[in-house]
């Protein structure tokens, strides 16, 4: 029996054990402990239940193909209102010239960006067509949620066609983002002119019942309470008990430096990053896979991360712009050597995955 400095840790061990689902009051008491070594043996029990020793990457790139956005919410670094100096757009060409000078067979081409109102609908179609076009092997990943609701505000089409138009141009999955605490309170301060949690939800539940699966985020360390990240786990864990459409949950650190809050908030510290890895892995007992996503965590924590219940170390990454304009320090792009060296130096045996996280 593992010695737990934290007697809550003992009762959800014996839950773990017996395959009950955590309660409202164990995700807080879990975030609330100080016994981050009890915490990361619990996560790992869970998590090698589910993949045993295999730690998941995918050689992918990123497109952000424009960072003006309607929206400009306040933690944001990235968002620029259209005449601000760093303001961009990249048209097509320019981002398949971009891809190209990566390294090849690219399995995940991931793209995002601002709610540009200058792009018209078919842009995002046509972007979606050359992709695949020029790239048949990787799986697009693409667009948010809030960028989903845009767009169908553009088109002045519903959530559900313009879905479908995106599928049929070459979408597979949704990477998640946008959700970033569903806390009402929470958006009202940080990022009023965003769509809602429940909104977000509801284009969420669209797409998997559209057979395209998505991955949800959480941020964290700004303004939010422990009750309210608890609260934002445990309704992704409801919505995917009715749709099972989501692939994998990734915790994303808020990165003050260059956002409005960077007086008001300090950035996270390694523990409270790894013991939210942990209780993400611990409460979501229904997503396969939670990610440790090192362009914000930076690699060394990451690699930590896969000993706190992360199985997945997101990829190789080449031309991700978020990170640059919200100050995340270190690497900006990793070989397959290097990742895999990563995860086996940690113990664990890598697998390079596709976008919906079949072997390749
Ligand atoms: S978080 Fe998204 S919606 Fe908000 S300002 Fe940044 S790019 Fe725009």
């Amino acid at each position: 029996m593992p010695l737990f400095l934290d007697k809550n840790l003992k009762n959800i061990h014996e839950k773990i054990r017996n395959n009950l689902r955590l309660s409202f009051e164990d995700g807080l008491n879990l975030l609330k402990t100080q016994d981050l070594l009890g915490l990361g043996y619990l996560a790992s029990l869970v998590k090698e239940n589910l993949h045993s020793k295999k730690v998941y990457y995918v050689f992918n790139q990123h497109v952000n193909y424009s960072n003006i956005c309607l929206n400009l919410c306040k933690f944001c670094a990235f968002g620029k209102p259209p005449e601000h100096p760093d303001a961009y757009e990249l048209d097509i060409e320019e981002i398949i010239k971009k891809l190209k000078k990566n390294p090849s067979p690219v399995r995940e081409i991931h793209i995002v960006g601002g709610l540009n109102p200058r792009l018209p609908y078919e842009y995002y179609l046509d972007l979606l067509k050359t992709i695949k076009k020029e790239f048949p092997l990787a799986q697009i990943k693409a667009f948010t949620c809030v960028e989903i609701e845009h767009l169908a505000r553009l088109a002045q089409k519903s959530i559900e066609e313009v879905l479908k138009d995106l599928k049929s141009a070459g979408l597979s999955c949704l990477p998640g983002g946008g959700a970033e605490v569903f806390s009402e309170r929470i958006r009202k301060k940080l990022c009023p002119e965003k769509i809602s949690g429940k909104r977000w939800l509801e284009i969420a539940r669209t797409a998997h019942k559209l057979g395209i699966p998505t991955n949800a985020t959480m941020l964290y360390g700004h303004l939010e309470t422990y009750e309210e990240r608890i609260e934002h786990l445990i309704a992704l864990r409801q919505l995917q008990d009715e749709t099972k459409g989501f692939l994998c949950f990734i915790p994303l650190p808020f990165l003050p430096q260059k956002s409005y809050l960077k007086r008001e908030v300090a950035p996270t510290t390694g523990f409270e990053d790894l013991k939210m890895m942990a209780v993400a892995r611990l409460m979501l007992d229904n997503i396969p896979h939670i990610k440790a996503y090192w362009v914000f965590l930076g690699l060394k924590l990451a690699q930590v991360a896969l000993h706190f219940g992360a199985d997945d170390l997101h990829g190789t990454v080449y031309e991700e712009k978020i990170s640059d304009f919200s100050g995340a320090e270190g690497d900006k792009a990793l070989s397959r050597k290097e990742i895999e060296r990563l995860i086996r130096e940690a113990g664990f045996e890598p697998v390079e995955r596709d976008a919906l996280y079949r072997p390749v």
